[in-house]
């Protein structure tokens, strides 16, 4: 029998991987799916995305029966957390998931390979050749064996950074070990204050536990908007959580129960906090280390594949997408996005090349944090003069209803066209309204455009309008 020769081998089941893998096929590529772990999904399906929304959605019902009678609930008695069932229901979301993507590579006529693979070296004769061994964590049959491409898009994710000295066990946690836990910390040391430190933070305080973050930034979710950080730091302070910036962690150590960090607090005093677990989130490391890179033309930026605007790399038929990639957000619908431009290019199809500005941020807090586009900081140093339009929740009558005041949607433009630099949503659903604004953006809508946009009544996402309104000084409803 002929040897098969895929027109495409992706390396990595992550979305970034199985979008690709879905959209070649769609295209008719004949496609490989190649993963090491057991089960499909990569960081966001098993560890990362929907098992910590899964919890978010808990934590939020938690607070609203935590004010049932307010909302003319009564006897309820007294509501208890069983964590065992939220685990359980979070297991089930994502086994369910898996099973989905596995059904999907089915139905696309995908060859799904568990393995880990390895370049054997440049392409011959336009042919790629992958060492693929099945042992380690894979489960499979420890057989080397070997598979060749025309194309290779390389989808390998990345892995929770640690800080030095130190290793995951069950009290020093990364986003793996803090989705396990049998039960809710009492007390948990959030250190980082980026998306994965503010997210669990905020869901765990939810759940009860008293939380402290030590960021070593002047603010906390320091890539957004300075107004963001300033907005979420004083509702997490209402909420509870000692949230601190400007802190310097310099010892992290175990006590006989729990864990002692020692940091140099903003005024450079040395301070001492003790909690039951501690969770280390200062970034995560692309894995680039673990493909035999160096056998190839690739070429890496402090451990980032460097590529083109087809997420080519130097290597001719070798892609890159996902959390590797250098200049990219490392976000699951910033990978997924890129496979699909990468197999749309490799299929010879239409393609539009992705921009850093139009990708939004989504972090699942209470409140929610959506945004895309340039800060107001940027904005003004790239020299854009710039119209700032800011609308609260608080003069939004749905957010009224749902109870949730906090927040504003706020509008960067530039002053001369009222083009829309950017959009930084903190409050209710801001993680789905955020979508308006990055279509907005794409289809290059203006200020004046979209403050005559009908939006429907009684939304949050009036507040958008009311946002665009306050552009030129004329919101309706503040
Ligand atoms: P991050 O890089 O976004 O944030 C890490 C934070 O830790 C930074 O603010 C940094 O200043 C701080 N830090 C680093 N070393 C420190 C130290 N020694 N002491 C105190 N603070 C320190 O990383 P992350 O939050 O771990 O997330 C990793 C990646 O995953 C990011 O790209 C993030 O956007 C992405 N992610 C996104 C979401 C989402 O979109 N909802 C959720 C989780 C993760």
């Amino acid at each position: 029998m002929a040897e098969t020769i895929y027109d495409v081998a992706i390396i990595g089941a992550g979305p970034a991987g199985y979008t690709a893998a879905i959209r070649g096929a769609e295209y008719g590529l004949k496609v490989a799916l190649i993963e090491k772990q057991e089960r499909l999904g990569g960081t966001c399906l098993l560890v990362g995305c929907i098992p910590t929304k899964a919890l978010l959605f808990n934590a939020e019902l938690w607070d609203y029966l935590k004010n049932a009678p307010e909302y003319g609930i009564d006897a309820i008695g007294t509501p208890a957390l069983n964590w065992t069932a939220v685990m359980k229901r979070k297991n089930v979301i994502v086994a369910k998931h898996v099973k989905g993507l596995e059904f999907l590579m089915r139905k696309h006529k995908i060859a799904t390979i568990r393995g880990a693979a390895q370049f054997t070296g440049p392409a011959k004769d336009g042919i790629h050749t992958l060492d693929i061994s099945g042992a380690g964590e894979s489960g499979g049959t420890g057989e080397k064996t070997q598979l060749k491409a025309r194309n290779v898009i390389l989808a390998t994710g990345s892995s929770a950074k640690m800080l030095p000295g130190l290793e995951a066990d069950d009290r020093i946690l990364t986003n793996i070990e803090i989705l396990s836990l049998t039960e809710a910390p009492k007390s948990l040391i959030v250190i980082g204050a980026g998306a994965v430190g503010v997210e669990f933070g905020s869901i765990f305080r939810s759940f009860g536990s008293e939380v402290t973050i030590l960021e070593f930034l002047p603010r906390l979710v320091p890539l957004e908007d300075e107004d963001i950080s300033k907005e979420l730091a004083r509702v997490f302070r209402k909420r509870g959580i000692d949230a601190n910036t400007g802190a310097r962690v310099e010892k992290v150590e175990k006590t006989e129960t729990g864990v002692r960090v020692t940091y140099t607090d903003a005024n450079g005093k040395s301070q001492v906090k003790e909690a039951e677990k501690v969770l280390v989130a200062v970034g995560r490391s692309p894995r680039t280390d673990t493909v035999s890179i160096e056998r190839t033309k690739i070429e890496l930026d402090r451990g980032f594949v460097k590529v083109d605007e087809a997420m080519q790399t130097a290597e001719p038929g070798v892609f890159a997408i996902g959390d590797i990639v250098a200049g990219f957000p490392q976000l699951a619908h910033s990978g997924s996005m890129a496979g699909m431009v990468a197999v749309a290019r490799i299929a010879g199809r239409p393609y539009r090349p992705m921009r850093r500005d139009r990708i939004p941020n989504c972090t699942f807090t209470e409140p929610q944090i959506g945004s895309v586009g340039l800060t107001e900081a940027q904005a003004k140093e790239k020299g854009h003069e710039v119209k700032i339009g800011k609308f609260p929740f608080a003069g939004n009558s749905k957010a009224t209803i749902v109870d949730s005041h906090d927040g504003f949607v706020k509008i960067v433009s530039d002053a001369k066209y009222g083009e829309i630099l950017g959009v930084h949503i903190i409050g209710p659903q801001a993680t789905e309204m955020i979508s308006e604004a990055v279509v907005a953006m794409d289809l290059e809508g203006t200020v004046d455009e979209l403050m005559f946009t009908v939006h429907a009544h009684p939304t949050l996402a009036e507040a958008m309008l009311d946002a665009y309104g306050a552009v030129e000084g004329m919101a309706i409803n503040a």
